[in-house]
């Protein structure tokens, strides 16, 4: 297949694309002004082949990548706006940016590090291992993406960036330290952004000498990415594609469990040709592919939508993982979604598709006291009650208990709920 050149799109683009047009310009200053706050990037591949333009303003992919007005609170839309048609210094829209950017809590809970991990007594940059079993770890290169989605929970770090390969070599050296001390880890996660737009040669510094035998602990490669979805020819035509798929290849001849997190949010992100060539050319690495996302408002809050991504994932051999309910974080008001009817759209949605699809948890929230899972609505001695339990905890004890939280219609997030049957707290916070 020839070449595909990646263009990225971002703020100063939204004047001139030519398939924003139709709007008015008034229409896209708004969407300008959101961009202030939010960041915005988009590529030719998701503008050209993943947005159906004849579904605008409604189609989902526009609603994840394209700035939407309802973003921001409408008493900030109209300060920026103003700002903008007065022509205003940059660095005063940047101060207001940032002013507003302060309020939309841009380190939520989970994400801060309440545990910085040690080596020989110094902290270690660019990892987290909150689970005894498995270390998070963050390539400095490989913290931005193909596209942005509105909702990221990793929104605030687009904004700044910066990488090389010596500062790689470093860092990857300290993570391999670090794991070479923990024995019990058994997998190790890379995530971002995604590091998936890292080129196969840095991609591998973090990779290839976990594959020696004084790693042998390491059962699983994980890798987070939305790379299959967002610039699928990373796997099938770009320079180093093969370089990748070569990569892959040897992880699985090492004997370990390499598995690729796909974030799909919608499937109309898998029903591509490329897509799906992307999909097989990984699988014939003998590389699993699990796939997660968000449950957001506006883009796939419906069940319909989640079993047909679902069905599709099956076919094409994917491995349903999780559904998560969207992070406290950016402009959650906008694409929040209760979590009674987060728990009625999973439960609808599985019951569409067979056994083989139901390998997906969810709603789960990533929480700080872990991953917590809604298992449904009941009554208890005449309460109604959510039942909760943790899937991942700080404290691995923690899982497979069940647990009451009052029924709350309004509640999006953990913080939102409070423990059933007057008890003070819940029982992981006692
Ligand atoms: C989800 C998550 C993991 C992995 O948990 P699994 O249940 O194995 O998928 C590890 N670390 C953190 C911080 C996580 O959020």
């Amino acid at each position: 297949m020839k070449n595909q050149i990646l263009r990225f799109y971002s703020v100063e683009d939204l004047e001139k694309l030519p398939q924003l047009q139709t709007f008015s310009s008034m229409e896209r200053l708004a969407m300008k002004a959101v961009a202030q706050v939010f960041p915005f990037r988009a590529n030719n591949y998701v503008i050209e082949n993943l947005i159906d333009w004849h579904n605008i303003p409604n189609d989902p992919i526009f609603r994840l990548t394209f700035p939407q007005p309802g973003m921001l609170a409408a008493e900030d839309l109209d300060k920026i706006i103003w700002l903008l048609e007065n022509n205003s210094p940059k660095a005063q829209i940047q101060q207001i940016a940032n002013s507003i950017r302060s309020r939309l809590n841009p380190h939520p809970s989970g994400q801060v590090e309440y545990n910085i991990p040690k080596l020989n007594g110094e902290p270690v940059q660019g990892i987290q291992h909150k689970y005894p079993q498995t270390v998070l770890i963050f390539p400095t290169a490989g913290q931005t993406c193909h596209s942005y989605c509105n909702f990221c929970f990793r929104w605030s770090q687009f904004i700044v960036g910066g990488d090389n390969f010596k500062f790689a070599t470093r860092e990857s050296g300290n993570f391999l330290e670090y794991l070479k001390q923990h024995q019990e880890v058994t997998d190790v996660l890379i995530t971002g952004g995604d590091p998936m737009v890292m080129k196969a040669k840095l991609l591998a510094l973090y990779i290839e000498p976990l594959l020696s035998p004084e790693f042998e602990h390491i059962q699983t490669i994980r890798i987070g990415t939305k790379t299959l979805a967002y610039w699928p020819y990373r796997f099938v035509s770009d320079e180093d594609a093969d370089d990748i798929l070569r990569l892959f290849e040897r992880v699985v001849a090492s004997g370990k469990h390499l598995a690729i997190m796909a974030h799909y949010d919608h499937w109309q992100e898998i029903e591509t040709k490329i897509a799906q060539q992307a999909i097989s050319r990984v699988r014939c690495t003998g590389a699993q592919i699990r796939t997660q996302a968000p449950l957001i408002r506006q883009i796939n809050d419906t069940p319909e939508v989640w079993a047909r991504m679902w069905q599709t994932q099956i076919k094409l051999g994917c491995v349903p993982y999780y559904m998560f309910v969207e992070r406290d974080t950016g402009a959650k008001h906008y694409f929040e979604i209760p979590l009674i009817r987060a728990w009625e759209i999973f439960q609808a949605a599985t019951q569409k598709v067979s056994g083989l699809a139901r390998t997906v948890r969810g709603p789960v929230m990533s929480a700080l006291p872990g991953k917590i899972i809604i298992d449904g609505v009941t009554e208890v001695l005449g309460e109604k009650v959510f039942v909760l339990s943790f899937i991942q905890g700080r404290n691995s004890d923690w899982c497979k208990r069940p647990f009451f939280a009052r029924f709350d219609p309004q509640a999006t997030w953990l913080s939102d709920l409070e423990p059933a049957f007057g008890e003070k707290a819940f029982f992981y916070s006692k």
